[in-house]
């Protein structure tokens, strides 16, 4: 199940990574640590690999030690990760996220010290936007940055933070001005330096990697540790976005490609009514819908990750990608359990377990409801919010 446009180095690339993650992730990841949190001593390794094939250095300019890689080279090589494990996709793409930040909005102490390590594999990152009562509108922040002196004093409560206990350290959103939305200001807070409490959250799905609360009490943190202009974390975060969501819709992709490859051998081999299921007519129909539904959702990933690489204005572009290849990910992991009948909702098979993990990916980085009144603000110029 691939990419159609492939250049012949991108399909090298692919392949190699491709015979990692079959040798050393695949059964570590969906059979010795399915459903518990892989430790970090396990997954630090992995990740250190990871770099040598271009995962979170990828983007990365060469000039700060990076790869210097094109967009859609980049996300070929993440949705192979997804495909293999949406699990080790999450701290790859927080920590690539993570690069992007301090890469491009970080001073250069902070840049100098904190991106290298990120971008060989060797630290990890946590970016802490959401809270109790702000999810889908950061604008409602409350987690405060008071200065005290030459430094910030910053409290608060975090949740949903990705990667929480790899962490390393934390580039953190807090309030430092009343506006909503020019008053959010980023802090990176070092974890030995500036310590945060971190506890992880019990969930459906992702259940082998971090995902956390984080409380912030009293914690200080020296004035050159803020990433990006004061009140400027709000801009900052949005632009993310455009990026992140295509590489959250690859997820989707990886999810929904894996659910749609499970489902193909396993119709291919079960045989029912003298003949392998795949031989039913509204079993081969669901096979076809499953396949579109893929390939549109790489489709649109595809599109967003050119035009972002071209330095064109790609929001509608990402929202639809990510919209689409999210609700991609839990129709077909849902079709593919189908397809299993029983052995289907069988901790036996790969596809439950897909099931459950595309569940969060219409949730974070923007809902599908957000995507949607982005699209619609985009083709309309009327906001909804
Ligand atoms: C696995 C996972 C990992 C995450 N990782 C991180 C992370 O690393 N860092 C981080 O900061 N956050 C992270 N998040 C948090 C994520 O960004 C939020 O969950 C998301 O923004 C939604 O916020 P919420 O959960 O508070 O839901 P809410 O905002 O309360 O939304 C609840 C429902 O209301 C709908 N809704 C809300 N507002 C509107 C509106 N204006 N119009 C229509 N519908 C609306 C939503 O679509 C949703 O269906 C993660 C979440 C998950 C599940």
């Amino acid at each position: 199940m691939g990419h159609v446009f492939r250049t012949e180095t991108q399909q090298l690339a692919v392949d190699a990574l491709r015979r990692y993650l079959q040798a050393e992730v695949e059964s570590l990841y969906n059979r010795d640590y399915r459903d518990r949190l892989v430790p970090k001593d396990v997954l630090g390794p992995i990740m250190r690999r990871l770099s040598e094939f271009g995962l979170v250095c990828g983007l990365v300019g060469e000039a700060d030690g990076g790869l210097g890689l094109d967009w859609p080279t980049a996300l070929m090589l993440f949705e192979e990760v997804a495909a293999t494990s949406p699990d080790l996709s999450v701290p790859v793409a927080i920590n690539t996220f993570g690069a992007h930040l301090l890469e491009k909005v970080a001073p250069e102490p902070l840049k100098a010290r904190y991106l290298p390590g990120l971008v060989r594999g060797e630290t990890f990152v946590s970016i802490a936007v959401s809270e109790p009562g702000a999810g889908s509108n950061p604008a409602e922040i409350r987690a405060t940055a008071r200065r005290d002196g030459d430094g910030w004093i910053l409290n608060g409560e975090k949740t949903w933070i990705s990667n929480g206990t790899y962490s390393d350290f934390l580039i953190c959103t807090c309030r430092t001005g009343d506006d909503p939305r020019r008053g959010l200001t980023h802090f990176l807070l070092d974890r030995e330096a500036h310590p945060y409490e971190v506890l992880e959250i019990a969930k459906v799905g992702y259940t082998s990697q971090s995902t956390t609360q984080i409380f912030l009490d009293d914690v200080r943190v020296p004035g050159e540790n803020m990433v990006g202009p004061e009140g400027g974390a709000l801009r900052n975060t949005l632009s993310l976005f455009e990026s992140s969501r295509v590489f959250v819709a690859a997820q989707g992709v990886g999810i929904a490609r894996r659910a749609l490859e499970e489902a193909l051998r396993y119709t291919g081999e079960r045989r029912q009514h003298g003949k392998v299921i795949a031989g039913h007519q509204l079993v081969a129909a669901m096979l076809a819908e499953m396949a579109v539904n893929v390939d549109a959702a790489r489709l649109l990933t595809l599109r967003a990750a050119e035009m972002i690489g071209a330095g064109l204005p790609a929001e509608m572009e990402a929202a639809m990608a990510k919209y689409h290849a999210a609700e991609a990910a839990v129709t077909v992991s849902r079709q593919a359990v189908q397809l299993h009948g029983g052995n289907g909702i069988s901790r036996e098979f790969l596809v439950e377990k897909l099931a459950r993990d595309a569940l969060l990916v219409p949730i974070y980085e923007g809902t599908t409801q957000i995507q949607q009144l982005i699209i619609a603000r985009a083709l309309t110029g009327v906001a909804a919010f």
